[in-house]
């Protein structure tokens, strides 16, 4: 339901940061356009793997996604077919006693955070996932992570949007944002509220915004229906995500609605190389079939590359960006802006409405940019 109607606001970017974001405006009464130099879904959005999922890296990242998490289990019954959601929840996978110890500990700070979670052993990770390799130590099971497929996702919260009277328009290039307003190449919008949601390119219409792009590789295979039932991700992954290394792969597996798998992931710093790295991609496929060799046995019908928007602290700018009035920034999530979408659109809009936010927002405010680089 729209509330009283407000001002007009502009979204220059339809990937799903961008459309969450307008359909979160445009339902609490704002005039919104949305802008996207291709079309819904062009960016990062279409080539990531669509986990949902409660990530414990640091604690603003956690209260980020975790309030994420809550948001799309509020959302779930309004996605159609298209958005593939699957309750399957997360495996994190302990490989020995050690990492074991480790399951322990994130269980702990899982439920610090309110986040549900259970361990299983390695006999109940056996019978939960019988393709994994015998001799795991155990997991812990995150029974409320889910999988979309981000581009069907990313379609219906534009639909949401303009259900509540939002305008998209593809093929519209921002080329600079003024004061207040947006100069494309055929037309200047005007608007009291400008959102820069451009994912990985963002900085070119900010310059001072510190995104890079952040290279991964995926493959997915033909249909094997039940292969894999949850998504599964090794313990170790955090370490390959969080700490800005050149290069990092880590087994990260996805069960899909169609029975494909989609085998992740891989990091790479390679500025806007796109093309596909076969040593990197090798070493990924290799770290899954360590973990599930029967993937070995699979048929890959297709590998390709995309680019995160990455940050040097590794969270994502939301926020006010005080040098251009009327500008906001919702970019910059790297491995996890399907996840944070939604809980990126809610703290913006409860900051521009000057409602309180249901977490704190000043972890994620463009500002530090300027904190950090006057240090
Ligand atoms: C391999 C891989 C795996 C991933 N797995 C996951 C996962 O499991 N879970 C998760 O939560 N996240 C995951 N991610 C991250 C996630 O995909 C991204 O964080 C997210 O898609 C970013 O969305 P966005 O809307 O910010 O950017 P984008 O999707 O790139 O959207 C930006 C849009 O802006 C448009 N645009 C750019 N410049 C302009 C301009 N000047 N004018 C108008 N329009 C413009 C583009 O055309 C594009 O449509 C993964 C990413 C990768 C690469």
């Amino acid at each position: 339901m729209t509330s009283a109607r407000r001002a007009d606001a502009i979204v220059i970017g339809a990937g799903i940061v961008g459309a969450a974001c307008a359909a979160a405006l445009a339902r609490d009464g704002f005039q919104v356009t949305v802008l996207d130099r291709a079309f819904p879904s062009a960016g990062t959005t279409s080539v990531g793997m669509g986990h949902i999922v409660a990530m414990d890296d640091s604690p603003e990242q956690l209260a980020l996604s975790a309030y994420a998490q809550r948001l799309w289990h509020d959302l779930a019954p309004e996605l159609d077919p298209r958005s593939e959601l699957d309750h399957c929840g997360t495996l994190w996978v302990a490989e020995d006693d050690a990492q074991f110890a480790a399951v322990r500990a994130k269980r702990d700070v899982y439920a610090a955070a309110g986040i549900a979670s259970e361990i299983l052993d390695a006999r109940a990770l056996a019978d939960a996932e019988p393709n994994l390799r015998p001799g795991l130590a155990g997991a812990l099971y995150v029974t409320g992570d889910m999988v979309v497929y981000p581009p069907g996702a990313t379609l219906r919260l534009l639909d949401i949007a303009r259900a509540n009277g939002a305008r998209v328009r593809s093929g519209e290039e921002a080329v600079e944002i003024l004061p207040n307003g947006v100069r494309c190449v055929h037309e200047t919008y005007h608007a009291e509220v400008v959102i820069n949601a451009a994912g990985p390119l963002a900085a070119r219409l900010t310059p001072g915004l510190p995104i890079v792009p952040r290279k991964g590789h995926l493959a997915i295979t033909d249909r094997y229906l039940g292969f894999v039932r949850h998504q599964l991700v090794e313990l170790g992954y955090l370490t390959s995500a969080h700490v800005m290394t050149n290069e990092s792969v880590a087994f990260n597996v996805q069960p899909r609605a169609t029975g494909q798998v989609l085998i992740g992931s891989s990091r790479e710093l390679v500025e806007w190389e796109a093309s596909l790295n076969r040593d990197i991609l090798a070493q990924m496929l290799r770290r899954a079939e360590a973990f599930m060799p029967a993937l070995g046995e699979l048929s890959v019908i297709r590998t390709w590359t995309g680019f995160r928007p990455a940050t040097p602290d590794k969270l994502p700018l939301i926020g006010p960006w005080d040098a251009v009035p009327g500008l906001w920034i919702a970019s910059g999530h790297e491995g996890l802006g399907i996840t944070t979408s939604l809980s990126t659109a809610r703290l913006l809009v409860d900051q521009i409405v000057g409602r309180a936010p249901a977490i704190d927002p000043t972890p994620y405010w463009p500002a530090r940019v300027h904190s950090a680089s006057a240090a």
